[in-house]
């Protein structure tokens, strides 16, 4: 078997598709994707193991591994993509097309590109010569659950020195960024004629009180918490959706607010639903049994890597830039949780992901390149 170049694996990868999303009719399994990586990976002598990932719709994480011994080197990325709009896109999404020295197509950036540039920095590795051992990880449902990442951190499989993700920063190493919950906050009413207030409880009414504290605990949320590293420092509380009602001329029966949390690092998510049931506390006496609140989706936390750290300084050094947060959420905590120094560090840019038109531009070929190998011999040779 001859391995394919650069743009070979490129084309290979965002021709298998993989879109996650919680609506059924969009979501897909990601094995094509997976056994794709296998094949190449088990030809240059990793050993590979294909693992299905509980409570998902038939997704598998690929965690392979060339050389042995204790401590060395992971790179990991997820093999999923988010769904697309065909219509704003100038190509197919899954064909990959150069033109004006960029490649377009869905994952070229976010983030299945990563794993073409992993394929061409370990071309010519040779077991036998590494120090310490090199792992490659590709998840599943990064872009929905998190689930393959979660359960690869679970399973405490590996505990390298370091681990590199490959998202999107345009190559910039990224140490920090928020955290990310959403609830749903329900008023259960009482409905009635809308005649006879007196006989019916109006959901909307005590939905207003609602949001007017949880816009006294935005501005606690100011005051309490700062972090200058991040261009919003404090975290935030967003109002994303709300319904309840049927007709004009009825109580409100029921109403539901949909928010989300964004947490610093250090701040735990037993914290944020501490600060959420106060801010509720008064109101839910007021109003026993009333009003309720759950978790939308499994939350994901904050991601620091404290420093001083010595993949930063080497990350710096190498990449020649200096690190920074994001306010976008990663695998990064749950890699994290091996035990090993993380940071975020891949080619492309953050912007282009989700959008219609995704794209990695040629330019970025070359210097990530170089960078995958040298952290390769920095930390396995
Ligand atoms: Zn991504």
């Amino acid at each position: 078997m001859q391995l394919p170049n650069f743009s070979q694996s490129l084309t290979q990868l965002i021709a298998c598709p993989s879109i996650s999303s919680t609506q059924p009719s969009w979501d897909q399994g990601n094995l094509e994707v997976i056994q794709l990586l296998a094949t190449w990976f088990e030809h240059l002598g990793f050993s590979i193991d294909i693992q299905k990932v509980p409570e998902t719709r038939n997704k598998y994480n690929l965690f392979a591994k060339l050389g042995s011994g204790e401590g060395g080197l992971l790179l990991a990325g997820h093999s999923d993509t988010v769904p697309f709009d065909e219509n704003n896109w100038q190509s197919d999404p899954l064909k990959v097309k150069e033109k004006d020295n960029k490649f377009f197509g869905l994952g070229t950036c976010d983030m299945k590109g990563f794993f073409a540039f992993i394929l061409q920095a370990c071309k010519g590795l040779n077991a036998k010569n590494l120090k310490k051992p090199l792992y490659i990880l590709a998840t599943a449902d990064e872009e929905t659950t998190m689930a393959g990442a979660r359960f690869f951190a679970q399973s405490q499989a590996i505990k390298p020195d370091v681990a590199i993700i490959g998202e999107p920063t345009n190559l910039v190493p990224v140490v920090m960024h928020k955290g990310h919950m959403s609830h749903r906050i329900s008023v259960q009413g009482q409905s009635g004629h809308s005649s006879k207030p007196s006989l019916g409880i109006n959901a909307i009414e005590i939905m207003v009180k609602v949001i007017g504290e949880l816009i006294v605990l935005k501005e606690k949320f100011n005051l309490n918490y700062q972090n200058k590293a991040f261009d919003v420092p404090a975290p935030t509380l967003n109002f994303g959706a709300i319904s309840g009602g049927d007709n004009a001329n009825r109580i409100c029966g029921h109403c539901d607010l949909d928010i989300d949390l964004r947490s610093l690092p250090g701040m735990t998510d037993a914290e944020l639903i501490n600060w959420l049931s106060e801010t509720l506390k008064p109101l839910a006496e007021q109003y026993p049994g009333r009003i309720s609140f759950d978790e939308l989706h499994p939350s994901s936390p904050s991601f620091e890597q404290t420093q001083p750290s010595t993949l930063i300084d080497i990350a710096e050094e190498i990449s020649g830039h200096h690190c920074c947060a994001v306010n976008y959420a990663t695998e990064a905590p749950f890699i994290q949780q091996l035990g090993c120094q993380t940071i975020v560090l891949g080619p492309g840019s953050i912007d282009q992901a989700h959008q219609p038109n995704e794209y990695l531009a040629h330019s970025e070929i070359e210097k990530t390149e170089q960078l995958l190998v040298k952290m390769i011999q920095h930390y396995c040779l």
